[in-house]
């Protein structure tokens, strides 16, 4: 498995934040009954082609890509920007988008969005860098968690602020109607297919009315209200279960801690053993994409539920309590760091896991191990390590069983526990939402259900948006 930013040979100390949520007092609330809601009456707020739930990464490529189709397109957002986790949750080391041998395989919107950010709102290798196994360079990029296994990566830090307004801007080229602050309460399901959905809005309760919907939250909460099976089992000794509340800080001098770690190796393991004892739960920042910012991804804490209200509330006072002792260390200790502020704590918190969809089709470690290439490829992921063969990514993942125009897409997409360690990731996310959105446009040009949509269309479909599948056979 590659060594990741964020690891999986974790310390003793990881490991007892590893056991945090399991360890700590649950909240455990009496039954107190229930009270009925009187049916009523919602407004149609709106109808539309395609509605698509969540404008994070998959959700806010689905809709410009079937947009660009020329479907009529709604993008129902809770929060008052789009990007989700890679923006609001203050995610913004984008993770690698190239394989071992340095070929740029998820492309398409994912390479469109960063292609648009200004020079100054983007660091990472240069082209001609990736997929380089020169020694100094790749040692000088993994710094910045963009060489893994002594490979040079496409995996650059991104401005969230910039990756917001230009997702804005890409929406709104699109022609897709933006409704921010837009809780998506549940589906509309009607006779087996899905038919819209109920919205919470300062303006009250309305509905959307749709042809397909398109499930973007990420935690799977229209699919799993339409009456969709999904998992929650996690792989234990990975990273992809647990949540935090990410934090940027400034005034920090990056060069000057990178020379640090270089120059003065027995005083930086000193420094980590120090950390380790003194801080609670310690972590490594990532450099940001100017010299004075940086980022805490973590602490990371595993046992919490993140759709339950009790522990996203517990997670936010942990983060912020942790990061408050993080950064008194590091001021103290790290060269660099003696004038860092905490410039903002993610507005969104760090879910990685909640539901995965039992869909019509599954990614599974063992499947992907194969390197077979599946007969409805709607894009291709880097593998883990360079042992490991780039994997094809199916649309059958995208497929709820039970209802119909329905579509799946971003981290919660079918996908073994295994899978979801890395389709989890940002640019999987863009790659899951563009064929979401192409899928979900030709399903209502053609007035067929997703699941019946022809592949060989969307793949052209794909292609034609700048996609990277495999060559037909
Ligand atoms: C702390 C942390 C570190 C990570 N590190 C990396 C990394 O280094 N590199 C990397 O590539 N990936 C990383 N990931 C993973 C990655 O950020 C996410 O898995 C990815 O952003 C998921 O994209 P998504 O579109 O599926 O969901 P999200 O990014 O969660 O977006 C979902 C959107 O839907 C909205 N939404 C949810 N429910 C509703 C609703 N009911 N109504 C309306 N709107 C709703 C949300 O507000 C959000 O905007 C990390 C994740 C975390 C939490």
């Amino acid at each position: 498995m590659a060594k990741r930013p964020e690891s999986t040979d974790r310390t003793a100390n990881e490991r007892r934040i590893f056991d945090a949520g399991a360890n700590s007092p649950r909240q455990v609330r009496a039954d107190l009954g229930h009270v009925v809601e009187p049916s009523r009456e919602i407004p149609v707020f709106a109808t539309t082609d395609v509605l698509v739930v969540g404008g994070g990464p998959a959700g806010t490529t689905a809709a410009v890509a079937a947009a660009r189709l020329g479907a009529d397109v709604i993008l129902a957002e809770r929060y008052n920007h789009l990007g989700g986790l890679s923006t609001g949750g203050l995610v913004i080391w984008i993770d690698r988008m190239s394989d071992w041998n340095g070929e740029h395989i998820i492309r398409g919107m994912a390479e469109e969005i960063l292609d648009r950010l200004p020079r100054d709102a983007i660091y990472g290798p240069p082209k001609a860098e990736w997929g380089s196994r020169d020694t100094v360079l790749s040692a000088q990029w993994q710094k910045r968690h963009a060489a893994f296994h002594g490979t040079v990566t496409w995996a650059p830090m991104i401005d969230p602020e910039w990756m917001k307004l230009e997702l804005l801007r890409m929406i709104r080229e699109a022609g897709v109607e933006l409704l921010l602050h837009s809780w998506v309460a549940g589906p509309l399901v009607e006779g087996g297919k899905v038919t819209g959905a109920v919205l919470e809005s300062k303006q009250g309760r309305v509905a959307v009315r749709a042809k397909v919907v398109v499930d973007t939250t990420g935690d799977g909460d229209i699919f799993a209200r339409a009456g969709e099976g999904f998992d929650g089992d996690i792989e234990s000794d990975d990273i992809h279960h647990t949540a935090n509340t990410a934090s940027l800080l400034c005034g920090v001098d990056n060069a000057r801690w990178l020379a640090f770690m270089d120059a003065e190796p027995d005083a930086f393991r000193d420094f980590m053993r120090h950390g380790r004892e003194q801080v609670g739960h310690f972590v490594l920042p990532f450099p940001g994409w100017r010299n004075d910012v940086t980022v805490f991804m973590g602490p990371r804490f595993a046992g919490f539920d993140v759709l339950k209200i009790d522990d996203l509330t517990t997670l936010e006072t942990m983060s912020r309590e942790s990061l408050v002792e993080l950064l008194n260390y590091y001021r103290s200790n790290a060269p660099g760091f003696e004038n860092a502020w905490i410039m903002l704590s993610a507005p969104q918190l760090g879910a990685r896991h909640s539901r995965r969809l039992v869909g019509l089709g599954r990614m599974t470690g063992v499947r992907a191990k194969t390197g077979a290439i599946e007969p409805d490829e709607i894009g291709i992921s880097p593998s883990l390590s360079p042992n490991l063969p780039n994997v094809s990514v199916p649309y059958g993942a995208l497929l709820p069983r039970k209802v119909d125009n329905l579509l799946v897409a971003g981290r919660h997409i079918s996908t073994d526990a295994q899978t979801h360690t890395y389709m989890r990731e940002i640019p999987q996310c863009w790659l899951t939402g563009h064929a979401a959105g192409i899928a979900a446009a030709l399903s209502v040009q053609a007035g067929v259900a997703p699941k019946d949509v022809s592949i060989p269309d969307l793949q052209a479909a794909l292609r034609k948006q700048g996609a990277h599948l495999n060559d037909p056979a």
